[in-house]
């Protein structure tokens, strides 16, 4: 039976992720140190015959190292909410850097094919517009968002140079804003926090004064580029993922407020520092290479990401530590602790 590996599989994307592996058949390890993810986003996998949850942290060699042979390395484990990996960069850094470095390594070592998750991040403030991927990029490289920015710039680097010294399959996915249910309510990007602000009744926090732009792309779509783009038999350089369509941030705020039908309006708050200005996929190369293109409109996909934010009482979302029963890579019980 053929075997992936999801890092980061408790995460927003990588739950989704492992949900779709698993339909297509594959048996499904997910590592994660619930850093930013959360237990409840897969526990309804537990119990599945396929799935495996080891809690590790990707930095540590012998998360690695316990694990059997995959023929498929999604690597996602990172921070991605700018409020949560600017409250740790150091680890920010550690885990794109050396993460990287230890799932390139078990992925020569197996022969396994590897997909990084990186970002339009490395972008910056983009002065090109919209973005393909031959573009260097306009990063500030000390600023509060480097340790992001910096740390995917340097784990594409370092998939790179794997693919061309060792000959490591790798595939680069640069993801624009995705979103969708799994959402964490308090991660502090924008579609979590207009949705849980306004199905409160309280204002909408607007950074700035909302003309800044960005292009949101469902979860199902960037789900299906992923595995299109693991599937795809060629080492290539990176390919964006993600919906063109572009909007305001202001533009956004109305349409939350619109859908969930609520009249508290915005509250203006201070610009955040090195905010990108714009943001627009160019994803031809996907189009071309992939035959992907996103499928769900904003409306719809707010809709339903509204849907689920209000089914699961999002607003009064605790937070507090859960726990989920560990299995280790060949699927036995073994309670491991984080390593
Ligand atoms: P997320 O925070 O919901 O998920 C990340 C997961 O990685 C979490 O479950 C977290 O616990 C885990 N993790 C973090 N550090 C770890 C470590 N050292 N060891 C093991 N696990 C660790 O974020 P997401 O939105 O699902 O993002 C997933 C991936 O996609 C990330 O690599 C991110 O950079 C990339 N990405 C996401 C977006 C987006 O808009 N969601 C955009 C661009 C890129
Ligand atoms: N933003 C906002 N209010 C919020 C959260 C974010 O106005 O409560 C803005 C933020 O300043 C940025 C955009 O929304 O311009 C997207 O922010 P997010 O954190 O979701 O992702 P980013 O693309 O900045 O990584």
């Amino acid at each position: 039976m053929t075997c992936a590996i999801v890092t980061g599989g408790a995460g927003f994307i990588g739950s989704h992720l492992c949900e779709a592996l698993l339909a297509q058949g594959y048996r499904v390890v997910c590592l994660d140190d619930l850093s930013t993810g959360l237990a409840r986003n897969i526990a309804h996998l537990d119990g599945h015959p396929r799935f495996a949850f080891i809690r590790a942290d990707v930095v540590c060699e012998s998360a690695w190292t316990s694990l059997s042979a995959a023929t498929r390395v999604f690597h996602l484990a990172s921070p991605a909410s700018p409020d949560d990996y600017q409250r740790t960069p150091v680890e920010t850094i550690r885990t794109n850097v050396v993460g990287i470095f230890n799932a390139l390594e078990f992925a020569r070592t197996h022969t396994a094919r590897l997909l990084l998750t990186s970002t339009s991040e490395v972008y910056g403030d983009p002065a090109v517009h919209p973005q393909p991927e031959s573009y260097w990029g306009n990063v500030n490289p000390v600023g509060p968002r480097s340790c992001y920015d910096e740390g995917k710039r340097c784990a594409e680097a370092l998939a790179m140079a794997h693919a061309r010294q060792h000959g490591t399959a790798v595939r680069v996915a640069r993801l624009f804003n995705t979103y969708g249910p799994r959402l964490r309510p308090d991660d502090g990007r924008v579609v979590s926090q207009f949705i849980v602000h306004a199905l409160r009744g309280e204002p909408l926090p607007l950074y700035g004064n909302g003309s800044q732009t960005r292009s949101f792309c469902y979860v199902g779509d960037i789900v299906r580029g992923l595995l299109a783009l693991m599937n795809q038999d060629r080492t290539t350089g990176p390919v964006n993922l993600g919906n063109p369509h572009e909007i305001t941030i202001a533009a956004l705020a109305h349409e939350v407020l619109r859908l969930t039908g609520t009249t508290a309006g915005l509250q203006v708050q201070p610009e955040r520092t090195d905010d990108p200005r714009r943001r627009q996929p160019d994803i031809q190369l996907a189009q071309r290479l992939l035959q992907w293109r996103p499928e769900v409109g904003l409306q719809e996909g707010l809709g339903a990401t509204i849907e689920w934010f209000r089914a699961h009482r999002a607003e009064e979302f605790p937070l507090q530590a859960e726990e989920v029963k560990q299995t280790d890579a060949r699927g036995q019980l073994d309670g491991l602790p984080v390593p």
